[in-house]
């Protein structure tokens, strides 16, 4: 029970995380204005807004023009990962959005800017990291057989009218070019990749480690 709320949990937090602005209405003098403020709170980054909930002065507002102190309360995630704890703070009233689907996190560890970048693209374009580490190996061997050595490979994005996704690529002189790619290559490299793409063993997901996958599988 605890584990299939904890889903629904996630599955919120992963739609809401952002810094947000709060419609604010001083009730002494009747200032309208917008707070900025956090929807997310990772004490393990966040220390200052940590200590702010802490003494209470988070969700305080003081009006510009007449200094009344004013609550501005919003809903909000706080995820302590080292103590496992997940609370979320959700005024009665709109219970229903909480409960929306019941779907797994995707968790990544990344060790690059560049990773970081490309993960966030790959997903917000509605790809899969998993396949798409398959379609970079084969590209990567293709430059390979014409004797083209390269640095580096990396999603950039995805042209939908003419269906083609575009790759930030780096040679050995470290020149960066762009090549684009058929959605056909991807869909192929998802059928291939269709057993592991939900694994959880493959929490960093590099070439390597999709291709390593891909292939134990293959001899399986
Ligand atoms: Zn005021």
């Amino acid at each position: 029970m605890l584990k299939k709320c904890r889903k629904l949990l996630f599955f919120w937090y992963n739609k809401t995380m952002k810094t947000i602005l709060v419609p604010v209405s001083c009730p002494n003098c009747g200032h309208e204005a917008y707070v900025k403020s956090e929807q997310f709170i990772i004490p393990e980054f966040h220390q200052k807004h940590r200590e702010a909930i802490l003494d209470g002065s988070f969700f305080q507002y003081r009006c510009p023009v007449c200094r009344t102190a004013i609550e501005c309360i919003h809903d909000c995630v706080y995820h302590d990962h080292a103590r496992h704890l997940l609370l979320i703070l959700k005024r009665q009233g709109n219970e229903k959005e909480i409960v929306v689907e019941t779907v797994e996190p995707i968790q990544r560890l990344v060790r690059t800017p560049l990773q970081l970048r490309e993960t966030i693209r790959i997903f917000e374009d509605h790809f899969h990291d998993v396949p798409m580490s398959d379609l970079k190996a084969r590209l990567l061997a293709q430059f390979k057989s014409r004797g083209c050595r390269l640095l580096s490979i990396s999603y950039h994005d995805f042209d939908e009218p003419n269906k083609l996704l575009w790759f930030e690529v780096m040679n050995d002189h470290q020149q960066i070019d762009y090549r684009a790619v058929s959605l056909k290559y991807y869909e192929a490299a998802r059928q291939r990749t269709s057993s592991i793409i939900d694994d959880t063993v493959l929490q960093e997901v590099t070439i390597t480690n999709v291709m390593k996958r891909v292939n134990l599988i293959k001899n399986d």
